[in-house]
């Protein structure tokens, strides 16, 4: 039998003023949230809160109360006893709250000193009973949720995540990409790997994705050109650490600005919109499109022929006893590429990628041909 799930308001004392500010929060473009890394004392947290909101370009303030640490001895978050500070945060600047949770406890602990916003921590998100043990403590609860991209490179954990929370009722789900952690990468702390939140907004176009420059790049030089990278995706906001002394934080020293460094940062992107109502825009981007779609199919017409050369060369393979695999003749195409492709502005990234994929194909096509009495 299916029992009526009874909708708690996410506390008793939340106002419907303050709900009506996250709701208003939440649907804002863009969506800046900013705070420290951990919260540390009462002092830190209340300094960093009143000076975030004195930039005026802040909408909420987040504070790591349990941290999940690669390795025992770091600083492990200050836990509960941290509630009560954000609480008066919150009061003293109006800024709505948010922390991340990643057990039952936390969720309970959060709600009842009136977090109005969580968020799934990186590590959290890699585990299908944490997520399944967040998302039942929410059950029936009206809170806002956004989820980190897992650590590593795995949409599907992603998106089970989500669909973890919309299955126990979660109405307003919004995703965090903070990048993917990758052995002996030195340019990111964690590699942003723009395709995959990419591919996010194709599947979920309509949910809210915001990017943590912060923990994409470990450190403070790169954080502007990243988060305008993310502008440009059409990004729906920001969560940035901040905190009132960044060298003496005791967590992720190396990436937190002061306040008054993220209201420069924030004032220096250049903010852009997916649509514009400009006619002459619109008539200009129709052209270059059918441009690029006459080109596209230009390409597949080749890249068909191609396929078809590649057919023939198959039926002489066979007909000789020649392998498919030839790896002199894989170098020569390659190199060929790389050198051509300079002169076109091709990165040898690219070039890789697009002959890995056009070989592994005409490979296909071959094995076809030489196996077809198989
Ligand atoms: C954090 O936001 O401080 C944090 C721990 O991030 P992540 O889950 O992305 O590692
Ligand atoms: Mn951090």
């Amino acid at each position: 039998m299916d029992l009526e799930i009874p909708v708690i308001i996410n506390n008793k004392q939340q106002t419907s003023d303050m709900n009506g500010l996250i709701q208003e929060k939440w649907n804002k473009r863009p969506l800046i949230i900013s705070g420290p890394c951990s919260a540390e004392t009462e002092e830190q947290v209340l300094a960093t809160a009143t000076a975030l909101a004195d930039t005026g370009k802040v909408d909420v303030l987040r504070a790591g109360i349990w941290k999940p640490r690669t390795k025992p001895g770091m600083f492990e978050g200050i836990g509960t006893k941290g509630l009560p500070w954000l609480l008066q945060a919150k009061k003293k600047t109006g800024l709505p709250i948010t922390v991340e949770v990643a057990t039952a406890k936390h969720v309970e602990d959060a709600l009842q000193f009136e977090v109005d916003i969580l968020w799934i921590g990186a590590r959290t998100t890699v585990n299908p009973f944490s997520v399944q043990e967040v998302a039942d403590a929410l059950r029936g609860v009206n809170i806002p949720v956004l989820i980190k991209n897992p650590i590593h490179p795995d949409l599907e954990l992603w998106c089970g995540g989500i669909e973890r929370l919309q299955k126990v009722g979660v109405k307003q789900i919004g995703m965090i990409h903070r990048g993917f952690s990758n052995y002996g990468n030195m340019e990111y702390r964690n590699a942003p790997m723009w395709h995959l939140p990419i591919e996010m907004k194709r599947r979920f176009p309509e949910m809210l994705l915001i990017c943590d420059p912060s923990h994409i790049c470990g450190n403070r030089t790169n954080l502007s050109a990243v988060a305008q990278k993310s502008i440009d995706l059409d990004f729906g906001g920001l969560m940035i650490e901040s905190h009132i002394d960044p060298a003496n934080a005791w967590s992720d020293a190396a990436q937190q600005v002061t306040p008054h460094r993220l209201a420069e940062l924030l004032g220096e992107l250049i903010w852009r919109s997916e649509h514009t109502d400009a006619k002459e825009f619109i008539s200009a981007l129709a052209t270059l499109r059918e441009q690029i779609n006459h080109i596209d199919d230009e390409l597949l017409a080749l890249i068909g022929q191609r396929m078809k050369v590649a057919d023939k060369i198959g039926e002489f393979k066979k007909s000789n006893n020649i392998t498919i695999l030839q790896t002199h003749r894989w170098n020569d195409i390659l190199e060929r590429a790389f050198k051509k492709g300079e002169h076109l502005g091709l990165s040898k990234e690219f070039i890789t990628k697009y002959f890995d994929a056009v070989h592994l194909e005409s490979i296909n096509h071959q094995n076809k041909i030489m196996n077809d009495d198989l």
